[in-house]
């Protein structure tokens, strides 16, 4: 059941990938493997680790009903890493009506309680 693909798309295989930071074996040490494991959390439903790494300050009132998208496949296009503040763009594609959709985001993560949560989304880059 393990054995297969990470869908974060980092071409391991997601016990040695995704699956140790969803079943809390680890915590991911940067803002990317964050974003990265966040989205095999959405692409699984994993309402429980979506909540763990999100900021408490923003973190809305996820149900289960909200995690019904089908995504399919992530991008990382770029990332900025600060000490306590990175920003991650990436691409995620999912199917809706058998049609393929992709947003195209910029996340902000920062640091909280020395581990990388998600704050909230950006309009663009701010230097
Ligand atoms: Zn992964």
């Amino acid at each position: 059941m393990t054995d297969h693909a990470c869908p974060c798309g980092s071409g391991k295989k997601f016990k040695r990938c995704c699956d140790l930071y969803l079943s809390g074996q680890a915590y991911p040490n940067t803002a990317e493997t964050l974003m990265r494991s966040r989205f095999s959390a959405y692409s699984m439903g994993n309402l429980t680790y979506l909540r763990k790494t999100w900021h408490p300050d923003t973190c809305p009132n996820l149900n289960q009903e909200d995690l019904e998208t089908q995504w399919t496949r992530l991008e990382v296009v770029k990332c900025k890493s600060g000490l306590k503040r990175s920003i991650v763009e990436f691409k995620a594609w999912y199917t809706e009506n058998d049609q393929e959709h992709v947003i195209h985001e910029i996340s902000l993560f920062k640091l909280y309680k020395k581990r990388w949560v998600y704050l909230e989304a950006l309009p663009g880059w701010s230097d």
